[in-house]
């Protein structure tokens, strides 16, 4: 039995009431939250005691979208100024190089920057396997910084020679990568409540796997229980490629594969229409908004007013570090915010007087983050500060530069301000960033190793 006792906080709980305490903390036993309350109500002792003066505190940030593997090619000259068909086909012959080491090392550094961003649940979404490298690499990896994992099995089965987007040597046979994702929920996937690693199958998208991959990977995802995604509606020539190979929408084309329903959510949803988002909703799909992506590649703006009145689950993600390219999700909530206001300047929206059409508050923003990305990945575990939840939070001191000015209003401050490292990260109860300091890795050691492998490959 451990327990550990957070006072003096603004404790930020993003329960169902949106409570507030502005002079409060928790009480944690075991990893698990027993009491989320003003401080003079909370116990007097416990094994560790943190006293959080002047910080904000707020349940860990869960990102629903990443390609943990993609720090190693950030802001890689040729793939700079590309859209994403031509971005991806600079960049995977340089992937196609990958080993095993360079999963495991971009794993610890894009949960590094994670961690140290307020993130405590990341999902990551690997799709190709060279020279011998595994899911496991990456799992391995995510152990030991600490931060909960949806490790997704992702796959490409639909190289060029077959009408796919990546070339042949990227991707793999249908029946390897069914006996594999078989293999990983076997080992893996952790459907218990406080679970650190879960499996998720992801076939990585319309134009690199067949229709046959996907009936087949959601057929396995439910016989075991896990959940499935891929990318979708990200880019108008997604939106092409799909009518003139399928003869659907991307939306239409999931319908079709069985790929709609609760226990799915997928990235991007920037091309949908109305009736798309209605379908969403009906299905009980979740959508990762990745917007810094969407903005980088200049892929467009998704919907996410849209889809938050239509009821629909909407989490953030940073997506892969090489179409951000930076792994810090509490600036992702801040460009949640931020181009969802563009989008309603664009559209007039921002002059609009129906409540519900209001610009996208700060609040909203890091509901998004905690709430929303916990709903996305079916997780009642997680995702807000309240009595029997995983302990998972991070905490961020206002008395520093960049909030210098903003303590009228310090859980709006942490979104409008720009953000810093965070002061604090737990996961379980368990202290994994300190007075801003990572504590389950040496951040030197890391950034050395990363771009060692990262000159490597790009030299190679
Ligand atoms: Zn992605």
């Amino acid at each position: 039995m451990s327990t550990l006792l957070i006072k003096n906080a603004y404790v930020v709980t993003m329960d169902d009431h949106h409570r507030e305490l502005p002079d409060g903390g928790l009480f944690v036993r075991d990893g698990l939250i027993e009491q989320v309350a003003p401080s003079g109500a909370l116990p007097e002792a416990a094994d560790e005691t943190l006293d959080l003066r002047g910080h904000v505190l707020l349940p860990g940030l869960v990102n629903t979208h990443h390609h943990f593997y993609q720090t190693l090619t950030r802001a890689v000259p040729a793939a700079q100024d590309a859209n994403l068909f031509n971005w991806l086909r600079t960049l995977y012959p340089i992937w196609a190089r990958m080993t095993p080491e360079h999963v495991f090392a971009s794993t610890q550094t894009a949960l590094a920057e994670l961690a140290l961003s307020g993130c405590t649940t990341a999902s990551d979404h690997l799709y190709l396997f060279p020279n011998g490298s595994r899911l496991d690499d990456e799992i391995d990896a995510a152990r030991e910084v600490g931060v909960r994992l949806h490790a997704s099995r992702g796959s490409m089965s639909l190289g060029e020679s077959k009408g796919g987007l990546p070339p042949d040597s990227v991707v793999d046979s249908e029946d390897v990568i069914l006996k594999d994702s078989q293999r990983l929920i076997e080992r893996y996937h952790d459907p218990a409540a406080g679970a650190t690693v879960r499996i998720v199958l992801a076939p990585c998208s319309p134009f690199s796997v067949t229709g046959d991959l996907m009936r087949q990977s959601a057929e396995l995802a439910r016989q075991h229980g896990v959940r499935l995604h891929t990318h979708l509606a990200e880019t108008e020539d997604e939106e092409q490629f799909c009518m003139q190979k399928f003869g659907h929408r991307p939306v239409g084309y999931m319908q079709e594969l069985g790929w709609m329903g609760p226990d799915v959510w997928f990235a991007h949803a920037v091309w949908v229409s109305e009736a798309e988002i209605r379908a969403f909703a009906g299905h009980g799909c979740g959508v990762a908004h990745c917007p810094t992506s969407n903005m980088r590649l200049a892929s467009g703006i998704a919907p996410i007013k849209e889809y938050m009145l239509a009821g629909v689950n909407v989490g953030l993600g940073v997506d892969g570090s090489a179409s951000n390219d930076g792994s810090n999700l509490l600036a992702e909530v801040r460009q949640a915010m931020l181009l969802s206001r563009i989008k309603d300047g664009i559209t007039g929206y921002s002059l609009s007087t129906e409540p519900e059409r209001r610009l996208m508050a700060a609040r909203q923003a890091l509901w998004l983050g905690t709430r929303g990305g916990a709903a996305v990945l079916g997780r009642a575990d997680i995702g807000a500060l309240e009595a029997g939840r995983c302990a998972d939070f991070f905490a961020v001191n206002l008395d520093h530069l960049e909030y210098a000015g903003a303590a009228q209003d310090p859980v709006s401050a942490i979104v409008f301000c720009q953000p810093r490292r965070v002061d604090y990260t737990a996961v379980g109860g368990k202290l994994i960033v300190r007075n801003g300091s990572l504590m389950t890795a040496d951040e030197i050691v890391i950034v050395q190793r990363h771009n060692r492998l990262a000159r490597g490959l790009l030299e190679a």
